[in-house]
């Protein structure tokens, strides 16, 4: 569904009226376009005294092309403002964030990119060390509502030993491929990343399941992870057939109807793995999901069991088979998509947000027992984001959906779909049990 409200606000007049009344601006993001570079200026990159990640960022960004700038130059515009937080040891020394972000907030592109790095709390030696670097969260989620303008703001946390796994992320969050990912922890683990021969096809000769492809963002994840290399299985049900073999012609993957709610569902999609040529799979996306609104006091138990069946069983069960049955390969990617509204609640959706939040727990109970069989399983939680689903909803929420965020406006399919892809990504290896929110940082659940 179209946003009428930002297509008017980007227009001459907009512009003005916007401006006049104070209303919501929302920018036009810098969105991936294949051949893009990572970025279109320097980045500015600061670090407190002591910091263990300068180096290995100044060489992955050489590497990668991008031009740090030496220092400061007034006037300059820059694409980021990355700080290496690693060397923070105690509160006294939060100082060095002012003194690199006070001078240089308003240097920043439009769709610019703040970065700043630390060390995991848990991972410090001690509780100085450990408050100082929890510290980072409120710099970098107030940087993100702060900004505007389409900046993105992360922080990201860099276990001891991690620092060679950190460029696929720095990619991701550098380009327009988190256009709409901003406020973000993720945390990166000590694991050793496998290295990606082409940053263009990552996901080459790897097989990816995506479920609930027939439309919405699930269709963008099969595109994605085609583009970037993936051959796809895109799955929906038998009602829905026609339009998933359109999502598996237009990228040349193979389209398979099957109900994930069916008693024998996840055997015969073990099956058909286990019986292709690439006798398993190596990205399992679990995207389909159904919402049936209602308060609980007025909700049926029909509506409570189809939304914890689809969102949260189904892959739970779909999980137990393939891994049982060793069909998730050594490097495999689970991938589940949650919602912000099983971090916030929601009115409405308490089957909805109970299924979302499994969703989550699945994940981060699931990560330490997958890790020695080298399999990471994470999960994005998307906002509002433009689909049938939230075209469905009355307008009211639907405005307040698109306007409560930094960027005042809802994501795309293609950002959760690009947020996965990075997260199936090989360099991803050392990512695990991440909960990442693709919503623009909006303010439910924030
Ligand atoms: P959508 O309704 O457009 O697509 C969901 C797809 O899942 C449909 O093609 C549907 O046929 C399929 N599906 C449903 N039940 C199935 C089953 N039993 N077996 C196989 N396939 C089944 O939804 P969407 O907006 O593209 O959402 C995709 C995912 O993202 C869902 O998990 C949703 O909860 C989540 N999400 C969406 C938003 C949003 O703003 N659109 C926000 C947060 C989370």
């Amino acid at each position: 569904m179209a946003d009428r409200y930002a297509n008017f606000a980007n227009s001459g007049l907009g512009r003005t009226v916007v401006k006049r009344l104070g209303l919501p601006d929302p920018p036009r993001l810098r969105r991936f376009r294949a051949g893009d570079p990572l970025v279109t200026a320097p980045v500015l990159l600061g670090a407190a005294p002591g910091g263990r990640l300068s180096e290995p960022i100044r060489k992955l960004l050489g590497d990668a092309g991008v031009e740090v700038a030496p220092s400061f130059s007034e006037g300059t515009k820059y694409s980021a403002l990355i700080f290496d937080a690693t060397g923070i040891g105690d509160s006294s020394q939060l100082r060095t964030l002012f003194d690199f972000f006070h001078p240089y907030a308003r240097s920043l592109l439009v769709s610019g990119r703040v970065i700043v790095l630390g060390t995991q709390p848990d991972r410090t030696p001690g509780p100085r060390e450990a408050t100082a670097q929890r510290s980072l969260e409120g710099l970098t989620r107030s940087i993100g509502k702060e900004f505007g303008r389409g900046v993105t703001s992360q922080l990201v946390y860099v276990a001891p030993g991690g620092e060679t796994g950190l460029e696929s992320t720095l990619r991701f969050l550098l380009s327009g491929r988190s256009a709409y990912v901003s406020g973000q922890v993720i945390r990166i683990g000590a694991g050793t990343p496998v290295p990606v021969a082409d940053w263009e096809r990552p996901l080459d000769g790897k097989l990816a399941l995506v479920t609930g492809a027939a439309r919405g963002i699930g269709a963008a994840i099969a595109r994605t992870l085609a583009r970037d290399g993936a051959d796809v299985i895109a799955l929906d049900v038998p009602a829905a057939g026609d339009a998933l073999a359109g999502v598996a012609n237009s990228c040349s993957g193979r389209a398979l109807q099957l109900d994930l709610t069916a008693g024998d569902a996840p055997s015969r999609l073990a099956g058909y793995l286990a019986a292709g040529p690439h006798a398993g799979v190596d990205i399992v996306v679990h995207n389909a999901g159904i919402t049936r609104d209602k308060t609980i006091a007025k909700m049926s138990a029909d509506r409570w069991d189809s939304v914890i069946g689809v969102n949260l069983t189904a892959p739970e069960r779909v999980n137990a088979e393939l891994l049982s049955r060793d069909l998730v390969k050594s490097g495999g990617r689970i991938i589940g998509v949650a919602s912000i509204a099983g971090i916030a609640g929601n009115r409405g959706q308490t089957n909805y947000a109970t299924s979302k939040a499994g969703v989550i727990g699945m994940v981060q109970s699931m990560a330490p027992e997958l890790e020695p069989r080298g399999i990471t399983i994470n999960a994005v939680a998307p906002g509002f984001i433009e689909t049938a689903m939230t075209a469905k909803m009355p307008i009211g929420l639907r405005e307040a959906g698109r306007r409560l965020n930094s960027m005042s406006q809802g994501g795309l399919p293609a950002d959760v779909a690009e947020t996965i892809a990075w997260l199936a990504s090989p360099g991803s290896q050392p990512i695990t049990g991440n909960v990442v929110r693709v919503c623009g940082q909006s303010l439910l659940g924030a």
